[in-house]
């Protein structure tokens, strides 16, 4: 058989995209796999999508993840949407089918997989942190997989109720809005907390979500969006009373497989991607 000299093409469109880690667990993962792929971190600015999308199609890219600002914007440029991301409007990964490109949104499926290794989602309560993109992916999945209640705490009051009734209306589960004014307290018959805030992110190392320390009890299922740096405070103060913790590196690394599972069809090792994000990290 001649060598093969042309590797499948996988890859990023971000801005900023310097500081994200994605390509070394990606690259590692096709690496451990022996898969002659690659992915390639581009910084993409929102009047630029547009064209590298066409690209990405005229180069036969088998699929790219989209990260901030393009989770909404790229829509427009793709030929049609799976599921969740279409009750989001928001996609995270475009997968090539044919000569189509679809969107498919692995930020909610990559935290459900890693939240079903400590607890079965199905009729079960939870409060999730926060009403941005995060949020939305991580509700919608967790409607979808069969939580039965979701508390959205959020400060701003039309993004938290944009966000329950868009659960409300498009998934079994039932939402409802508590607005985020003062300290606030994990109710007992909550199975699962979640932070899909922004706080705790670096820089905001020292960030600390405004909760009742004392409602973070043993047995609570305490889960962080947050991967850098994946030991938040969030998740210190939890290991500290008992809960059971997930940091942001499980999601993550996740969200990574499921989008590979996509466009390879391969089922990846996610130790090999967990160990080089954080060798990227710098996190024992
Ligand atoms: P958005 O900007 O869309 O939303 C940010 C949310 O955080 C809003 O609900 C905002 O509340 C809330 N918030 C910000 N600061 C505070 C604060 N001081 N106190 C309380 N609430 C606050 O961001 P995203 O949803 O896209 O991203 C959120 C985080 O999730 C990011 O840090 C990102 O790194 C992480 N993420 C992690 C992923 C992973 O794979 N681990 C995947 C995707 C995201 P308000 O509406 O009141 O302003």
């Amino acid at each position: 058989m001649p060598p093969n000299f042309l590797s499948q093409l996988t890859g990023s469109f971000a801005m900023p995209a310097s500081e994200n880690p994605t390509v070394a667990m990606m690259e590692a993962a096709y690496r451990h796999h022996g898969l002659d792929w690659r992915y390639i971190n581009c910084e993409v600015s929102p009047e630029n999508l547009g064209d590298a999308v066409r690209g990405a199609r005229a180069m036969g890219w088998a699929g790219f993840n989209c990260s901030i600002p393009h989770k909404v914007a790229v829509i427009d440029h793709l030929d049609g949407l799976g599921q969740s991301a279409a009750i989001m409007q928001a996609v995270n990964t475009v997968v090539r089918r044919g000569d189509k490109l679809i969107g498919e949104n692995t930020d909610g499926k990559g935290f459900v997989q890693a939240l079903r290794e400590v607890i079965d989602p199905s009729g079960r309560a939870v409060v999730v942190f926060g009403a941005g993109g995060a949020a939305r992916a991580v509700g919608t999945e967790l409607a979808l997989a069969g939580v039965g209640k979701i508390t959205v705490v959020n400060r701003n009051p039309d993004r938290g109720r944009t966000l329950c009734d868009l659960l409300n209306d498009n998934t079994p589960a039932t939402a409802e809005h508590v607005v985020w004014n003062d300290a606030y307290a994990i109710p007992a018959s909550a199975d699962v907390a979640i932070n899909a805030t922004s706080v705790g992110l670096y820089p905001d190392v020292d960030g600390r979500l405004d909760i009742a320390l004392d409602s973070l009890r043993p047995g609570l299922v305490v889960a962080d969006g947050i991967h850098s740096p994946p030991k938040t405070n969030l998740i210190r103060d939890a290991e500290g009373r008992g809960c059971v913790t997930l940091d942001g590196l499980g999601m993550l690394v996740n969200q990574g497989v499921i989008a590979l599972r996509f466009w390879t069809g391969i089922d990846v090792d996610a130790t090999v991607m967990r160990r080089a994000v954080e060798e990227v990290l710098q996190q024992p």
